[in-house]
């Protein structure tokens, strides 16, 4: 007999962008059910591993007032859940010629003095400028899917792991929702399937490509990369921007390109080889000379990228119950407890012109 149990929202996948959803909802009363297909803490989707970077400084204003909320979103969740889940450290990034980055307090310097006296440990490639964010930081990531989920299952939620979502139905002004273990009816479905999306919902699978991303982190403890010697940074190559995560609170430089192989996410994201680690750690010498890069945690993780690293967030114009959530393109973690709380207001119909930017309506599906 299968179970059959309703509901006002059903969100399907639990990464950062479905829990942030989940626990906004229930937290405003609404009855929700999370579903995803893997144990919690899984490393099949985007959002595993300690550590994520947080910034102010965007290519483009038009993320500013998101920006904005994501920093406010973060600290609402600390009040919340009592924990620290955001470092402030400082970023710079360093790129050749002209830069698109700008912000709230972020300075251009050119002078290497100066790059030097604001992060020490870093260095810049010879006739490189760099952009400077005072307020970029680290994100504590497996701390706050942990804090998010707590706060959802006091709050009421029927949170699910290890159940596959098979499919869905309208149905009279609803959705009917198939898993593995049975049907849920509810109001509105959220669809926050991560790298699987294009799978998921058709209309978006020509606006995604999902890549295999590779990062390393070094030994804790190294006050080379403790702040303030080293903050959050990057560089922008020809092959790739390297982005690097300070070791704050005891989790060690992470250090990542933004590049790499189109992979299938069905198939489990296979590990960094060892030519493919010593390719990192060169980067980390190069740019943070003073670490001992041995041994390094070395891990494999999936963006799903769109051209012009724009999120696709909002209704589907042929079936309006169901809400797509699919922001990554490798930046957006950072987003999640303000995503959260943006798609819990199209969920009860509360319009968000603000993200007018990043909508399924400006990709006409
Ligand atoms: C190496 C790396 C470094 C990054 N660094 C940064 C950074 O510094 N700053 C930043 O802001 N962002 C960063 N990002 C991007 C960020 O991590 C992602 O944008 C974010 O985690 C995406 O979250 P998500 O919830 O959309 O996807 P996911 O976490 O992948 O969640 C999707 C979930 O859907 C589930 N699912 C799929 N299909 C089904 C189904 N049929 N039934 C049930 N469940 C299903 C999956 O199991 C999965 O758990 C990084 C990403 C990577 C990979």
């Amino acid at each position: 007999m299968t179970a059959v149990v309703s509901a006002d929202v059903v969100v399907l996948g639990l990464g950062i962008h479905g829990m942030s959803t989940v626990a906004s909802l229930a937290r405003r009363g609404v009855r929700v059910v999370g579903i995803d297909r893997f144990p919690a803490g899984h490393a099949r989707g985007s959002s595993h591993g300690r550590t994520r970077m947080i910034r102010r400084a965007y290519p483009n204003p038009v993320w500013n007032p998101l920006v904005e909320k994501a920093f406010d979103a973060w600290e609402g969740l600390e009040r919340a859940s009592g924990e620290t889940l955001i470092h402030r450290t400082g970023g710079m990034y360093a790129h050749e010629g002209a830069s698109q980055l700008q912000g709230p307090d972020c300075i251009l310097v050119e002078d290497r003095g100066e790059m030097a006296s604001l992060m020490p440990s870093f260095v810049v490639p010879d006739g490189y400028r760099a952009v400077y964010d005072p307020s970029a930081g680290v994100v504590e990531a497996e701390r706050a899917l942990v804090a998010l989920r707590t706060l959802a299952v006091a709050a009421g939620a029927d949170v699910r792991d290890t159940e596959q979502v098979l499919g869905w139905d309208s149905a009279s002004g609803g959705v009917q929702v198939r898993t593995d273990r049975g049907v849920v009816r509810a109001e509105r479905l959220v669809v926050a399937g991560g790298s699987w999306a294009g799978r998921l919902l058709p209309q978006l699978s020509d606006l995604l490509e999902v890549w295999r991303i590779l990062t390393v982190t070094v030994r804790a403890g190294q006050s080379a990369g403790i702040p303030p010697a080293l903050g959050a940074f990057s560089v922008d190559r020809l092959e790739g921007l390297v982005f690097g995560i300070p070791d704050a609170d005891g989790n060690g430089v992470k250090l990542g390109v933004d590049a790499g192989e189109v992979w299938d996410p069905e198939t489990p994201v296979a590990a960094p080889t060892p030519a493919e680690v010593d390719a990192l750690r060169d980067l980390l010498h190069a740019y943070v000379p003073a670490l001992d890069t041995a041994p390094v945690e070395a891990a494999a993780c999936l963006y799903t990228m769109t051209e012009d690293k724009r999120f696709v967030i909002g209704p589907l114009a042929d079936s309006p119950e169901v809400i797509a959530v699919s922001a990554c393109s490798g930046h957006g973690f950072k987003f999640g407890p303000a995503i959260g709380d943006a798609v819990a207001d199209l969920c009860e119909g509360v319009e968000r012109p603000d993200l007018d930017f990043i909508s399924t309506a400006r990709r006409g599906i």
